[in-house]
């Protein structure tokens, strides 16, 4: 805005500069997204001033009748997309909504069951480096070698063996439907409990376009700013109302001060934009999408980590054409074209170089491109990963990406403003 211009020049200019890169640029990080206008808006609202420690109608701050109603609105569209009968919008993140679980069900030094980092889990399903790896036991199960998929006989024998209190199910880099009822029945041989961590997805079961854990798992987390498209957040959902009271207090008091209410204002209007048919029929679109890229990049000799995608991302696997995740994700960024490296399933190499990529089609479909242009894109990707060192060719790809980029445009309302 004109106020930061004339304010701070100096972050407006970064805050221009970013804006210009994202148009110009196709984002194909499957865990990113472009809001809209409106959630944006809410945003960057005065309900960033206001404490409301506490829940709707049971605050420890005066002041919160309007941020009480929000809130209850946030609440009430999350139960509804999802049919939870309990949902606690608050955590900052997807990281603390899974935090908070940690803390209603464990106690340090009780194990847990997750997928591995390297086969697609996250980093709070008990990495050595994050809490969820320091305070309890963790046991990780992969996918199958041969199918580089979930193998529920795999999973369930290894449940068996190890006897975690908590199972957890949702990834970071799986591009695979997950049969959440499986994980149900093997959580239920050993008394476990089941967390379903759906981040990546939440858009698409929203959407009833993947299964729903809810009727399935104790618990749901998700975060807000993946397929889901609202603002970067976190939020926990249960149909289990006493269990519901538990986790609302190891949010807060537990692990959580004041609630981001600006945040939550943003979460409720992207809950609402998720509740209209427009959304099922981007979600559809995500998938259609995903599904063009990876049979492009197959049609271009490339192999991809489980044979294709089911949802909205995919896992090339670049070994076969002799590039790290590292080298092929520069090779992009050099020519516009945003992705990460990612370790694939028994990958030889350091996660720091990986002989993967991710991608994913949430951000490019929010920007309106449809089976074709991802089928462009999958050519834009080989053109550039096969010839990495033809100059004229980069230069070709710079080309035909921003030509993609000028007929999508993004965030058309917004100006790049300059200092006063
Ligand atoms: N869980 C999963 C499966 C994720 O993929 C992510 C983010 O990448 C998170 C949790 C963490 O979310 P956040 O980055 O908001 O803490």
């Amino acid at each position: 805005s004109d106020f930061l211009a004339s304010s701070d020049p100096i972050v407006a200019e970064l805050i221009n500069k970013e804006l210009k890169r994202q148009r110009d640029h196709l984002e194909l990080i499957a865990s990113e997204n472009f809001t809209s206008a409106a959630v944006l808006a809410a945003q960057g609202s005065v309900l960033t001033n206001k404490y409301a420690e506490g829940l709707p109608g049971k605050r420890y701050y005066g002041g919160c009748e309007f941020i009480d109603q929000i809130e209850q609105i946030a609440i009430d569209r999350i139960k509804q997309l999802f049919g939870a009968a309990h949902a606690n919008v608050q955590p900052h993140s997807g990281a603390q909504a899974n935090f908070a679980v940690f803390l209603t069900l464990l106690e340090p030094g009780d194990k847990i069951m997750g997928m591995d980092l390297s086969h697609g889990g996250h980093l709070t399903h008990g990495s050595p480096v994050n809490v969820s790896g320091k305070w309890f036991k963790v046991v990780h199960y992969g996918v199958d070698r041969e199918t580089e998929q979930l193998d529920y006989d795999q999973v369930r024998e290894l449940a068996l063996r190890e006897r975690p209190k908590l199972l957890i199910c949702g990834y970071s880099a799986y591009p695979r439907v997950i049969d959440f009822e499986k994980f149900r029945s093997i959580a239920d041989e050993i008394g476990a409990y089941l967390l379903a961590d759906i981040a990546h997805i939440a858009g698409l079961v929203a959407s009833g376009l993947h299964p729903n854990p809810l009727p399935y798992c104790d618990v749901v987390t998700t975060t807000t700013h993946k397929t889901l498209r609202g603002p970067r957040g976190g939020l926990i959902m249960t149909r289990d109302p006493e269990l519901g009271k538990k986790l609302d207090k190891a949010v807060f008091p537990g692990t959580q001060g004041g609630p981001l209410e600006h945040v939550i204002a943003a979460k409720a209007v992207s809950f609402g934009e998720a509740l209209k048919p427009e959304f099922k029929t981007y979600s559809a679109q995500v998938i259609e999408n995903a599904r063009a890229l990876a049979a492009q990049l197959q049609n271009r000799g490339f192999k991809l980590v489980s044979n294709g995608t089911d949802n909205h991302l995919m896992l090339v696997d670049l070994r076969s054409i002799g590039l790290t995740g590292k080298k092929a994700e520069q090779f992009l960024s050099d020519v516009n074209v945003t992705t990460n490296k990612n370790t694939v399933p028994f990958d030889p190499e350091s996660p720091f170089v990986t002989s993967g990529l991710r991608l994913g089609s949430p951000a490019m479909t929010t920007r309106g491109l449809g089976v074709a242009e991802f089928t462009e894109i999958g050519n834009i990707i080989a053109d550039r990963l096969l010839n990495p060192d033809a100059e004229a060719v980069a230069e070709d790809c710079r080309r035909r990406v921003a030509a993609l980029c000028d007929r999508f445009p993004l965030y058309a309302h917004l100006e790049i403003s300059v200092p006063a």
